[in-house]
């Protein structure tokens, strides 16, 4: 089984192209066949080096695997249409002489006429087929002096045409209404309808799985496959991916390419597994899932005709989960770059052993809140700034703080750094003094982290206790810092 996907280097990975690779690499690896890349790049003014590059790394990093293409290589190549034009040359002509196309003169002026002719006669806009009449002998002389032509494909007009599509079942056309359209232009390049059948052939791909645009143009291709006399592939057409108001996922909803999710800090195994279920339930509900099990699972046969939303809550969701069965200096590493952006430091790799070991316990006691990898850097602030909330201030207030942080500023006041014992001793000296319990505890916790709940407070004390012997650019605050800022605070 070989299998192909085809985006044209126009712009960034779109999360339902995306969804398209995905499910043609999950078919392929499920049946040991081979995935090809294929960059439909003849489209010469929008197509650019650089957005084949960025697709090729933004596909990569979703986890992606191909077994051919332009930068793996192979034995069906070029894998790029810019490079296979004589190709597609060769195969246009033999149509030609085989009268299964000819020459067309006709000008866009023209062509634009007849298409408003048609539509306001309430006709389908198809072309007229005038220069199908032209003695091919003359519009080989026409061409040969110099006339511009394009070279039209005789489109069959059968009336109760149908394909069986794997995913939607069967599907009719009446391909009367179709018209002769173009497969080779007066400048030598294809138009996307001739080139996709040409290479499909060529390099031996026998199903095709793509987005539900394409739907209308499978007539068309079948009929080229015919006129050559090849097989054509299955086909299998996915629905659109949408917004949450059911119109096609755009930017006016949010992120929708690769890149995006990428520097919003989604883990590319989650963002996959996530794009794995668009259109297709697991079986027994499961959710989360890697990408070997995926593979394993996945049932083309099994995916929904209907749009699938997409649901970024539901993402941060998988998100979530993913990032969860993570050990810590993993997720710490996965957040370098945000880390480094938010300047706690330059490189992980200058980071002394204490100084890491200290970061897996601070990012450690906040792993619960992580959604994404952006998060790492400002969860773990509430160890570098004073983050009070007014609520607990004014409750500190209420509940007589103020004896609370006049004894933590006694007993603290010959201190600089704080250890755990010196702690220990306070707690005992405020229990002397008849503070105990939510009395004791409570308070503490609001001078000594600004909020009344959170990290717990013995894990915030033994993080905060270790934290003199940290070397990073921005410096934890510490805990007789934090008695400062809670004084300035409630004499406020
Ligand atoms: N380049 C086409 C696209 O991005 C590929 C269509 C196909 O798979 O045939 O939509």
């Amino acid at each position: 089984m070989r299998l192909r996907f085809a985006p044209s280097p126009t712009g960034y990975v779109h999360v339902g192209n995306a969804r398209t690779a995905l499910f043609n690499f999950l078919h392929a690896k499920k049946n040991g066949g081979k995935l090809i890349l294929r960059i439909e790049d003849t489209d010469v003014e929008r197509s650019t080096k650089e957005y084949e590059r960025g697709l090729i790394e933004d596909f990569k990093w979703l986890g992606i695997e191909w077994d051919e293409g332009p930068d793996t290589g192979g034995d069906y190549g070029p894998y790029r249409q810019s490079e296979r034009l004589e190709l597609y040359t060769k195969v246009a002509h033999k149509l030609l002489e085989e009268g299964k196309a000819y020459y067309c003169f006709c000008t866009p002026e023209e062509l634009e006429r007849e298409r408003k002719e048609a539509l306001s006669k309430g006709l389908p806009p198809k072309y007229s087929g005038k220069c199908r009449n032209i003695p091919p002998e003359e519009a080989k002389r026409r061409v040969e002096s110099g006339e511009k032509a394009v070279i039209r494909f005789k489109m069959p007009e059968d009336k109760d045409f149908y394909y069986d599509d794997i995913i939607r079942g069967r599907i009719s056309f009446d391909l009367s209404l179709f018209g002769d359209f173009v497969i080779l232009r007066s400048n030598g390049l294809p138009a996307y309808n001739f080139a996709v059948v040409v290479d499909d052939h060529y390099m031996e791909v026998d199903f095709v799985i793509r987005g539900e645009d394409h739907i209308s143009n499978t007539p068309k291709q079948i009929k080229i496959y015919e006129a050559m006399g090849w097989t054509p592939p299955k086909f299998g057409h996915l629905s659109m991916v949408l917004g949450p108001d059911g119109s096609p996922l755009s930017k006016r909803h949010g992120a929708t390419s690769l890149n995006q999710f990428k520097g919003m800090g989604y883990l590319p195994e989650a963002l996959l597994n996530y794009l794995a279920m668009l259109g297709w339930a697991p079986p027994e509900d499961r959710e989360i899932l890697s990408k070997e099990e995926l593979i394993e699972l996945f049932d083309i046969t099994k995916v929904s005709k209907s749009g699938a939303v997409f649901d970024y809550n539901k993402l941060n969701w998988v998100n979530r989960k993913h990032i969860a069965t993570l050990d810590t200096k993993e997720i710490i590493k996965r957040a370098e770059e945000f880390l480094v952006s938010e300047g706690y430091f330059d490189s992980l790799d200058e980071l002394d052993e204490k100084t890491l070991n200290w970061l897996i316990l601070a990012v450690d006691s906040v792993k619960t809140n992580i959604v994404t990898l952006k998060d790492v850097p400002m969860e773990i602030e509430i160890f570098f700034k004073y983050d009070y909330s007014e609520d607990a201030f004014d409750e500190l207030k209420r509940e007589g703080g103020e004896k609370m942080l006049s004894l933590m500023k006694d007993f603290f006041k010959e201190i600089d750094n704080i250890s755990i014992n010196d702690i220990y001793s306070f707690i005992n000296e405020a229990k002397k003094q008849g503070l105990k319990g939510k009395m004791l505890f409570h308070p503490m916790r609001i001078i000594f982290t600004g909020r009344g709940s959170g990290v717990e407070l013995d894990k915030f004390l033994d993080i905060m206790t270790k934290a003199d012997a940290v070397k990073l650019k921005k410096s934890p605050l510490s805990l007789k810092e934090r008695i400062s800022e809670a004084e300035k605070k409630i004499t406020e």
